[in-house]
């Protein structure tokens, strides 16, 4: 064997050999659990979070996300223009997984994202699988100026480009080295999520072909998960905005909690919840929506969230942020970066 053909190949085996299990998905890691809350009973409040899995030391990130959205807010514009600003935010960060760093599905060209918000008047409006947007939070805010709820796939795509959207597609280093990582994971048949059982070969449903080993060489830079915003204005009005490009593992148009009404975000007049963790469990339980009415039900924000966490299932991740009319409140069942203005 030549000698680059043996360095290539010690490369690919130390590569093999570091890959974790997809940390989005499963709670399979050591990191400790995440609460905080604290209460506000007047005034502006903007909680951000990184998504479940993501490193405390990229709360910056979600607090500098927090500001930008009460700044909004304090500038006289309202609840959901500043939950939309501050997702816009992480949205533009590559380490997330939303907007420019959004997972690569499978095929390691495919970008899929949703995209959604809810406010305390009820208004709710979606994007799913979307793809060709830099921010879909903002398409999300477009769909809310229709007469429909939510636009899904190339439907979705082309109206954000109808309305003035500009075409690309949003990736960057970050999320590549995220893709190879994960394939190499799932070619070892470690990928967690169901896939260590499901029979993903026989459903391949991407138009190119299955990666090889080779694809998935590389350095491992770190990347966070879905971004959310929620927001209580002066006047006591709610909204909460969310952004994923989905788990990293998934089939060609694969949608989760986020687009979901009730079960990604959620908001009323006690308040505002967003989610993010495993999407096909939080969308068997319907998470924002029931954490939700704890708030309704007079519970804290901070106790509200403490418990959707607690009563998930352990085998998967989850986080949740919430504010409510008294306060606000961040959980986790393991870390998670987040941001806070208005304690
Ligand atoms: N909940 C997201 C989804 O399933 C992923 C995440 O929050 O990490 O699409």
């Amino acid at each position: 064997m030549k000698r680059s053909a043996l360095i290539a190949t010690a490369l690919l085996i130390l590569v093999l050999a570091g890959c974790g299990y997809d940390r989005s998905a499963t709670n399979a890691g050591n990191d400790p659990p995440t609460l905080a809350g604290g209460s506000a009973a007047a005034g502006v409040v903007a909680v951000t979070h990184g998504g479940v899995g993501s490193p405390p030391e990229w709360s910056p990130d979600c607090q500098a996300a927090a500001e930008v959205a009460a700044g909004h807010v304090g500038s006289g514009s309202g609840a959901l223009d500043g939950a939309v600003a501050g997702t816009v935010v992480m949205e533009n960060i590559p380490r997330f997984n939303a907007g420019t760093g959004a997972n690569i599905r499978l095929d390691g060209h495919t970008i899929q994202m949703d995209a959604a918000l809810m406010t305390s008047a009820g208004e709710f409006a979606a994007v799913a699988v979307i793809e060709r947007v830099r921010n879909p939070i903002t398409v999300a805010r477009l769909v809310l100026d229709t007469p429909h709820r939510m636009l899904a796939g190339e439907g979705a795509t082309r109206f954000a480009h109808a309305m003035g959207v500009p075409d690309e597609v949003p990736t960057c280093p970050e999320a590549e080295a995220k893709w190879r990582r994960r394939v190499a994971a799932l070619l070892r048949g470690e990928a967690g999520g169901g896939y260590d059982t499901f029979d993903w070969r026989r459903a391949w449903n991407f138009v190119g072909p299955i990666p090889s080993p080779a694809d998935t060489l590389v350095e491992d830079h770190g990347v966070g998960d879905t971004v959310g915003t929620v927001v209580r204005d002066a006047e006591g009005n709610f909204a909460a905005t969310l952004s994923t490009g989905g788990t990293s593992i998934t089939l060609h148009g694969r949608v989760g909690d986020v687009p979901i009404y009730g079960c990604g975000c959620y908001a009323g007049p006690a308040g505002a919840v967003a989610c993010t963790g495993h999407g096909e469990e939080i969308i068997r339980l319907g998470l924002a929506r029931e954490v939700y009415r704890r708030l309704e039900a007079g519970v804290s924000a901070q106790e509200a969230v403490r418990e959707a966490c607690a009563g998930f299932p352990v085998e998967w991740s989850v986080g949740v942020i919430a504010v409510g009319r008294d306060g606000w409140g961040v959980a986790a069942n393991r870390s998670m970066a987040y941001g806070v203005v208005g304690e």
